[in-house]
């Protein structure tokens, strides 16, 4: 496995690495380190993707808010490289911040409507600013053909599909299934700032997920759906930043299930911890 620092460098090893493959393509799984088996299920669709698998590690300053928790983002490269020898990278793109933004850079990009618009967009203004940034960058950097997002940042998943295809970026988009623990819990990076009360708690989120898509698919309205769930969450202590029907792709609210694909979206503060699922809901039976 490859390690590269340096802009120089990544390309070199690209190079040489798609070179051996037999000038095979590219996947990229960008990432922000702090790796457990959610990004290990990207790196394993990637290797089904393309001949040569790169994983970037960077957490990325211009995608947290002032208030935010950039400085505390859990970091362990030894770790992080272990896990990805072992789950057959061949590539790790490490840029330091300055490698990334150089002195002197100030151009961004920014999807400037939905499906940027509303929930994570709303809540952590110019996230996806430095979402969208990052990952122009790092497809231009690479030179990937395929990059893997976890369907778990559903948000962030439709802002970076609109951002290709906006820009005509010649990178092809593939999402992958929401890694979950045995109870629910969707595997995340800042999980092991919880609790031991609160991890037992935290299951919670995706258990009224499931109900109030299994609600939803009877039928009728949203709203008193999304209510009950809020409440609930609300009575086991969560503070609920959203809990939402949405259009899949372009996050608008939605007041009750048609026939474009839908997801409900949410997010909820659990002590230090805010915790982010989403989860795909059928159209109404019968239909
Ligand atoms: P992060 O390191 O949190 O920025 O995440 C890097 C990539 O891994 C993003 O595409 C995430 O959506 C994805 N990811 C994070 N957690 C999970 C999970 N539990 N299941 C699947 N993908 C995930």
């Amino acid at each position: 496995m490859r390690i590269a620092r340096d802009l120089d460098s990544l390309r070199r090893e690209a190079a040489a690495l798609r070179a051996a493959a037999g000038g095979g393509a590219l996947a990229l799984v960008p990432t922000m380190g702090a790796l457990h088996a959610g990004h290990l299920a990207l790196v394993a669709a990637a290797r089904r993707a393309a001949p040569v698998v790169a994983v970037s590690i960077f957490v990325n300053p211009l995608q947290f808010g002032p208030h935010e928790d950039l400085a505390t983002y859990p970091r362990d490269e030894e770790g992080d490289l272990a896990k990805l020898r072992g789950a057959g990278c061949d590539l790790v793109w490490l840029p330091s911040v300055e490698a990334m933004y150089p002195p002197g850079s100030v151009t961004v990009v920014e999807v400037a409507g939905p499906p940027a618009e509303g929930f994570e967009g709303a809540h952590r203004p110019g996230h996806f600013r430095g979402v969208a940034t990052v990952c122009a960058k790092l497809f231009l950097q690479t030179g990937a053909e395929v990059a893997l997002f976890g369907e778990k940042d559903w948000q962030q998943l439709q802002v970076v599909r609109r951002m290709v295809r906006d820009l005509d970026l010649p990178v092809r988009i593939e999402p992958v299934p929401t890694v979950r623990e045995a109870d629910g819990l969707a595997l995340s990076s800042r999980n092991r700032f919880l609790t031991a009360e609160e991890r037992a708690r935290a299951p919670l989120l995706a258990a009224s997920l499931r109900e109030a898509a299994a609600a939803l698919a009877a039928g009728g309205p949203a709203a008193p759906v999304l209510a009950e769930a809020t409440a609930a969450l609300a009575a086991a202590g969560f503070a609920v930043d959203y809990f939402a029907l949405v259009e899949a792709e372009s996050l608008r609210p939605i007041e009750a299930l048609g026939d474009r694909p839908a997801r409900l979206v949410a997010a909820a503060r659990l002590g230090r911890v805010r915790l982010l699922d989403n989860i795909g809901v059928p159209p109404p039976e019968g239909r």
